[in-house]
């Protein structure tokens, strides 16, 4: 048995990992692919069907069962939300930042009374989470946050603004990342809160019009003169920064397997057009140039396959993870860019036509190379590790 049915790969899943992708499978045929295009073009949050998925505990595949979650691991999440963007990118992302950003750092930071209160609701759907970490003068240098928390009796006052956080127009529980030592250490000055919808002073700014994931909400998020309580601040004051790359180290494993969802999506799509598309009397996928673009596609989703699945599993085995997950991160995004932009092209004057899925692979095969660390962040991390001591 192998991690995607066509290959054959070394990597087994057990009957319960294979019943989980079915399942995922299932769930994004018949629940996602109906809505698709009217989700795209409306740039409409499918709050319907991430309930659905909470139902199916597809919102909480990475915690214990007593705190609401499926009791999985990340061999298990990586297969869901790969099925997941083989259909829809837009809810792949969706499911990821609210697994693996939000509840996992409340998950991974919060003491028993905060995993208590929020990670059941975020687990089983009743709550959609949210992480905000970028600003709009700090992205991949994420420690120049410029929000500040002020200790004040009882809690914190939080002042500034956050761009760029998915599900910050829709979401209900948001983990926030604020300066609270501005004369602190680098990196060891930013705390991390958790703010929760309706809380004065907290509101979702502009909602951003997007290329792609068009479905997947994204917006600013303000803080103005927001009241935090002392409870709802996560793990050690100073210590945000350093938990958010813990953070991304997961988050990362999970755009992975949202790139690998897209390039088989677009793979797919690219593949039956060429078997069925006729010019010069005969179908496209005869052509060299087509079954060789095929072919190249194939393999780099191969590659990208067994990169993120390793990722997941040593990740399981609660192994060092950080230059893993950018490699798995790295290759599968820039696979997810080729192989969408390759199925355009095989899909012709076609394929910039909204009547087929390739144009939308394209639009949202895009977010895999910028989203939780672009390209060239990954390759930074990658080769700070290659050549630490050296
Ligand atoms: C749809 C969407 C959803 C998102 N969701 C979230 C979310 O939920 N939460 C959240 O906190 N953030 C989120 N982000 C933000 C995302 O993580 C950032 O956009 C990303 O980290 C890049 O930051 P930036 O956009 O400011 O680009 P910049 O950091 O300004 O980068 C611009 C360019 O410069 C390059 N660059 C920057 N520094 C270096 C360097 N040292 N060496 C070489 N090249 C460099 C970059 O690679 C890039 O090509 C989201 C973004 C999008 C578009």
């Amino acid at each position: 048995m192998t991690f995607h049915s066509e290959h054959k790969m070394d990597f087994s899943l057990n009957s319960d990992q294979l019943a989980i992708q079915e399942a995922a499978r299932e769930f994004a045929l018949g629940e996602v692919e109906p809505i698709v295009d009217e989700i795209d073009e409306a740039q409409r949050f499918p709050r319907e069907v991430m309930m659905k998925a909470g139902e199916l505990g597809f919102l909480g595949v990475i915690f214990p069962e007593e705190l609401g979650g499926a009791g999985l691991g990340y061999v298990e999440y990586v297969l869901v939300i790969t099925e997941l963007s083989k259909v829809d990118p837009s809810v792949g992302i969706s499911v990821a930042a609210h697994n693996s950003l939000c509840s996992n750092h409340i998950y991974k930071f919060g003491d028993e009374e905060q995993r208590r209160r929020w990670l059941g609701p975020l687990a089983r759907g009743e709550k959609i989470g949210a992480w905000s970490l970028t600003e709009p003068g700090a992205g991949s240098d994420a420690a120049g946050t410029r929000t500040r928390a002020r200790k004040v009796d009882g809690g914190w006052i939080l002042d500034g603004a956050k761009t760029f956080t998915t599900h910050g127009s829709v979401g209900d529980i948001c983990v926030v990342f604020a300066v609270s030592d501005p004369d602190g250490r680098r990196h060891h000055n930013i705390s991390a809160f958790v703010l929760e919808k309706g809380m004065e002073g907290f509101r979702p700014g502009k909602k951003e019009n997007k290329l792609g994931i068009r479905a997947s909400d994204t917006a600013e998020v303000v803080m103005e003169n927001c009241f935090v309580p002392d409870d709802h601040l996560l793990g050690e004051a100073g210590e945000g920064f350093i938990q958010a790359l813990q953070i991304l180290d997961g988050g990362r494993i999970s755009i992975a397997a949202l790139g690998l969802g897209t390039a088989i999506g677009a793979y797919e799509t690219a593949r039956a057009y060429a078997c069925e598309r006729q010019q010069f009397g005969r179908r496209i996928a005869d052509f060299q140039a087509i079954s060789f673009a095929l072919a190249e596609m194939a393999t780099r989703i191969a590659a990208s396959e067994i990169l993120t699945l390793n990722a997941a599993l040593v990740m399981d085995r609660g192994d060092p993870v950080t230059r893993l997950a950018a490699e798995a991160k790295l290759h599968t995004g820039e696979t997810a860019v080729f192989c969408s932009e390759r199925g355009v092209q095989i899909h012709g004057g076609y394929g910039l036509i909204k009547d087929y899925r390739a144009e939308k692979y394209y639009r949202d095969a895009k977010i895999c190379t910028i989203g939780e660390g672009t390209s060239e962040i990954q390759r930074m991390v990658i080769a700070r590790s290659l050549l630490k001591g050296r």
